[in-house]
């Protein structure tokens, strides 16, 4: 994996790299997130996450990434602290090993799409409020609360580190949850 130039990562294809994106990730010990790799995979996921790359004519923001997103298989979590499902400006951390250590019983409705399920968008049942614990990129612990639209971005984001993409959280029962979106539509889709 080291030989991975970090500066080269990009977007997987969900297809090709299907059995990576339902592997449950590997936690980053602390000499990993000392070193350069990890360091690399952090920034080109910002890099990435801030657009470049990127067909003009998809106008997708990118509200949260997933290390297995851009093919390697660590718990490292991109995560805009500010997203509210409008386009505006990104506030993006990098979260390590995320562990969502408390969920509220209030469940919430909303609209999910993913870069690495294409053209499939859904309507998923989350929880209203989490509690994340884990590492900022220096290796101080952070332990935050969160609502709403973030909550749903971090539950969405956790969920890749252990192979889970959001489709898997519709019940079979309720195909209508999920839907077909074309590219341009996804600003009115969110
Ligand atoms: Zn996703």
């Amino acid at each position: 994996m080291t030989e991975v130039k970090t500066a080269e990562l990009v977007m997987v294809d969900p297809i090709e790299s299907s059995e990576l994106l339902n592997s449950i990730a590997e936690t980053v010990s602390e000499v990993e997130l000392e070193g350069e790799f990890i360091q690399g995979v952090i920034d080109r996921m910002l890099e990435i996450a801030s657009g470049k790359g990127h067909d003009e004519k998809d106008s997708r923001q990118v509200v949260g990434l997933a290390a297995p997103q851009v093919g390697i298989s660590k718990r490292i979590i991109l995560v805009d602290l500010t997203a509210n499902g409008a386009n505006q400006e990104q506030n993006l951390i990098a979260i390590v090993n995320p562990v969502i250590s408390e969920k509220s019983r209030d469940l919430l409705d909303g609209r999910e799409g993913c870069w690495s399920c294409g053209n499939v968008c859904g309507n998923v049942q989350r929880c209203q409020k989490v509690t994340l614990e884990g590492l900022d990129r220096s290796g101080k612990a952070v332990h935050m609360i969160l609502e709403d639209f973030v909550a749903r971005i971090v539950q969405h984001e956790v969920d890749h580190l252990d192979g889970v993409r959001f489709p898997d959280r519709i019940p079979e029962d309720q195909p209508k949850r999920l839907h077909w979106v074309e590219h341009e539509q996804f600003n009115d889709y969110r």
